[in-house]
């Protein structure tokens, strides 16, 4: 099978969050398994862009009404990701430090998915699958079922993977003239209240929609940001389909980042060790219990309130518990985060920012990873923290709850059901006590330690999506 990705992100090209993780791994898996796998994504000014070599393998130009973009694809020369990653740039639009929150993001979406289908109908080969990842990429079963210029490959099987139905791209009917042209008798599959909404597009368009886990998939048919009745009408297209983690990416055995690697067999030693290293960066102290926060500090991940909940817990528990946090995000609940420094030193800590290695040390060396999330579409952190014998603190959510069952019910982790400072508290409160009866907390370590959420398991569901789709005989 000849399958594409296309998405705003893949690590290690771009990363923001989850989707660069997913989009960086499952197309390596399901290149092992045999197939054909190109990852296409914006050429944006990042690290490995300058760091890496490509060549030129297709050049145009994008019309977006009366404006002209000259694009090239640039192909990565060595395949050395486990799949072919190919650039679309677009220097005007995507020769920029960052991957979202710019002015013209809508401009630049819409170019990049029309130039990467502009590159696609002139190749050889027709694909079998095109799977697009969130908004950003949601225009593309549009244009490949209605618009005149992609009618060679209309009958192109496409699957929109939604990471985060919260963003959905909406743009007004004023900018509808750089939709590549169609007969208006469609101009409905656009529409959502009276906006172009592209995530909304792609599920009503593509021939499968998948979560990135079974409970999302529950969750968005009654919170989606408008999307619901959409959401419950595709139901008999949809399924939720647990993402898993990169086990060569992360790996605590032979992880770089680390300041000592470890296995299932010495993870006390190893883990103290990474743990002795994080207290003497941020000042705090390794004979404590250490709870972290590794995310984007928004209301929906529950960063609203980590201020309070930090400060409650340090006061009541005082001396007995480190914590560190390591996001960026909103300004205000930076600031607040950032200002607890002076309240709590030695006991707190905070690095207000993007560090992916930092990530790796902090999975490392702490002994709980706090995720008390309003939304969890999958959630990564958990997985990699059980990968890397740190037990999670979550709220039951989206794939929280398909993850972490309660040390209680004989799980790998702790569970709250509320997003609320007191369940935080509560929480922590339980893993002190945990962390104390050192017998049951090195079972749960390792328990969660031997969890196996590779791809490899994973990337056969999506294939089955794939067959599925590919053998109905639908338009
Ligand atoms: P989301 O995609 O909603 O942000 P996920 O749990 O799916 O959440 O993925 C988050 C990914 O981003 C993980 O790989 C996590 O380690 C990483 N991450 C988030 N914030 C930071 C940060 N400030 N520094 C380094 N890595 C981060």
């Amino acid at each position: 099978m000849e399958i594409f990705h296309i998405s705003a992100e893949c690590y290690p090209m771009a990363k923001v969050g989850g989707l660069a993780d997913v989009v960086g791994a499952l197309p390596k898996y399901q290149k092992k398994a045999g197939h054909e796998v190109r990852v296409v994504v914006p050429c944006y000014d990042t690290k490995f862009k300058k760091e890496n070599e490509f060549e030129c393998v297709h050049w145009g130009d994008v019309k977006l009404g009366n404006f002209n973009f000259p694009f090239s694809v640039l192909k990565e020369k060595t395949d050395k990701l486990g799949f072919e990653l190919y650039l679309i740039e677009i220097k005007e639009l995507f020769d920029r430090p960052n991957v979202y929150s710019y002015q013209d993001d809508v401009e630049r979406f819409v170019a990049f998915q029309i130039a990467t289908l502009d590159w696609i109908i002139g190749r050889e080969t027709i694909p079998d699958i095109i799977n697009c990842h969130d908004h950003h990429t949601g225009l593309i079963p549009f244009m490949i079922k209605y618009s005149y210029k992609y009618a060679k490959i209309e009958k192109v099987r496409t699957a929109i993977t939604i990471h985060n139905g919260l963003y959905q791209g909406q743009f007004g009917f004023d900018k509808l003239y750089y939709i590549p042209e169609f007969d208006l008798k469609h101009i409905g599959f656009l529409d959502w209240s009276n906006a172009i909404n592209p995530l909304a597009v792609a599920v009503k368009c593509a021939h499968a929609v998948t979560t990135v886990s079974p409970s999302y998939l529950d969750e968005i048919n009654v919170f989606a940001n408008g999307l619901e009745m959409l959401f419950n009408s595709v139901r008999d297209k949809s399924k939720g389909i647990l993402n898993g983690i990169d086990i060569e990416v992360w790996n605590p055995a032979k992880d770089k980042m680390i300041a000592e690697t470890f296995s299932i067999k010495t993870f006390e030693k190893g883990k103290q060790k990474n743990k002795e290293k994080l207290c003497e960066i941020f000042e705090l102290d390794p004979t404590k219990p250490l709870f972290s926060f590794i995310g984007r500090l928004f209301d929906e991940k529950g960063g609203d309130l980590l201020p309070q909940a930090s400060a409650l817990a340090l006061s009541e528990n005082f001396q007995e518990i480190n914590i560190l946090i390591l996001g960026s995000g909103n300004p205000i609940i930076e600031e607040q985060l950032a200002a607890l420094k002076n309240d709590y030193k030695g006991n707190y800590n905070a690095f207000i920012g993007y560090n992916e290695e930092l990530s790796h040390l902090i999975y490392a060396g702490s002994d709980f990873i706090l995720m008390p999330s309003r939304v969890e579409p999958c959630g990564l952190n958990q997985m990699y923290s059980l990968r890397y014998g740190t037990i999670p603190i979550v709220r039951r959510t989206g794939g929280l709850k398909d993850t972490i069952i309660d040390f209680g019910d004989n799980g790998n982790g702790i569970c709250h059901n509320q997003a609320s400072v007191g369940d935080i508290v509560y929480s922590i409160n339980r893993a002190v006590g945990l962390y104390k009866n050192k017998e049951s907390f090195n079972k749960i370590r390792k328990l969660g330690m031997g969890i196996d959420h590779s791809w490899e398991r994973v990337c056969q569901e999506y294939i089955e999506i794939y067959n599925l789709i590919i053998q109905k005989n639908e338009g």
